[in-house]
């Protein structure tokens, strides 16, 4: 049978975690659910924010949903214990080297955005950020102190081919069943880990994807572009730190960080199978936890990728996100309020995509 690692972690994160298995449990699908502790709960409860055991579910799953971690409560702990460190770990040791960040506005949600809505109306835009290398992960790295007594802080941007071309190919990929069209981001001016970056690119692209329309941008460029005018991308491929940076500002055309999901997959094994782990882009929210006010729609929103890219059930998938767009038409969650729509908490916001199923 079919099984799903659920981690609710901390914060809102069980708050919107719950909300995810409401829409879930409607589905009404023979999947089964494990939930266990993650995060600062692992950590008070066991002492690590990722035990082994936890590890090795996630290894045997057929996905993660993951809700979010961290808070101002483990604002004490030991550098490598702290929450973070989870969603840290669980990238590195299921190799989760390609993190999927769609941001899509539905209709109903152009005003909301910051940008004017002429600009947002219909954005599908879909950044594929590298996330297991670059400069997070590079060696040398740390804090020395040099004998005049002042102190040197080093990271060092790293990629090697194979890193660029197994991101690349996701991209590649991902743009036939969209668009068509990738855009691959670097700084290949002044940078020469982002020369190699647009030369690998550029040759697996030429090699196995001669369909699919590449271009390539300066990051700075790049986020200038976002903004001037989000609906000319369709798939944007770049490393770990720009990926990280361009995915916010993507997200923003949106409207609200409670909206966006992500999924975060890993290489394809000999049988076929595939880690992946799927979590709304946003964090704890410790400013609003335990309020029972927050925005439920990215959490949802991950359910609906995890359903479509893990277990292949587009036809549920698709159905949830219609869901979530029909119910945002009728009732918001306060960080979007609308003057001539209800304000609804979190449970009440998921009653509503429950409803708009249609079971
Ligand atoms: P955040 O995303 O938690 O919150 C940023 C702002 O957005 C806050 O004002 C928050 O109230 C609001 N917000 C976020 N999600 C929302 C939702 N679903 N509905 C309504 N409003 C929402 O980012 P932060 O404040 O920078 O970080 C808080 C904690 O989360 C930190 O400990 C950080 O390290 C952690 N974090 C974890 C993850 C993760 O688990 N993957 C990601 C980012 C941040
Ligand atoms: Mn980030």
């Amino acid at each position: 049978m079919t099984r799903i690692l659920v981690l609710p972690g901390d914060g809102i994160g069980p708050e919107v975690m719950a909300a995810a298995l409401t829409v879930f449990d409607a589905l009404g699908l023979s999947v089964e659910l494990d939930h266990d502790l993650v995060g600062g709960a692992a950590y008070d409860a066991e002492g690590t924010p990722l035990p082994d055991r936890v590890l090795a579910k996630a290894h045997a799953a057929d996905a993660v949903l993951f809700g979010a971690v961290g808070g101002p409560k483990w604002d004490g702990v030991a550098y490598d214990l702290r929450p973070e460190a989870a969603i840290i770990g669980l990238r590195k040791h299921l190799d989760l080297f390609a993190n999927l960040r769609p941001a899509r506005v539905f209709d109903r949600l152009a005003d909301a955005s910051s940008l004017k809505p002429e600009l947002v109306r219909g954005l599908d835009l879909m950044i594929v950020r590298e996330s297991t290398g670059g400069v997070y992960f590079g060696e040398p790295r740390g804090i020395e102190r040099l004998p005049d007594g002042t102190e040197r802080g080093v990271n060092t941007e790293v990629y090697s081919t194979p890193e660029i071309e197994r991101v690349a190919r996701v991209a590649l990929d991902l743009a036939r069943r969209r668009q068509g069209r990738v855009t691959s981001v670097d700084k290949a001016n002044v940078m020469e880990s982002g020369l190699l970056w647009r030369r690998t690119v550029q040759a697996v692209r030429d090699r196995d994807f001669t369909d699919v329309a590449l271009d390539h941008l300066y990051a700075d460029n790049c986020a200038m572009q976002i903004v001037r005018a989000p609906k000319q991308f369709d798939v944007v491929v770049t490393g770990n730190l720009f990926g990280d940076i361009l995915s916010d500002l993507a997200s923003m055309c949106t409207g609200s960080l409670g909206l966006l999901p992500s999924a975060t997959l890993g290489p394809v094994d000999a049988d076929g199978r595939r880690p992946a782990l799927y979590e709304p882009i946003h964090g704890s929210a410790p400013d609003i936890a335990g309020r029972g006010v927050a925005n439920p729609i990215a959490q949802i929103l991950s359910l609906a990728m995890l359903l479509r890219w893990s277990l292949g059930l587009e036809e549920p998938a698709t159905r949830v996100e219609r869901a979530c767009e029909a119910a945002l038409a009728r009732v918001r969650t306060p960080d979007l309020a609308a003057p001539d729509l209800p304000t609804v908490g979190t449970r009440e916001m998921a009653d509503a995509v429950v409803r708009e199923l249609g079971l």
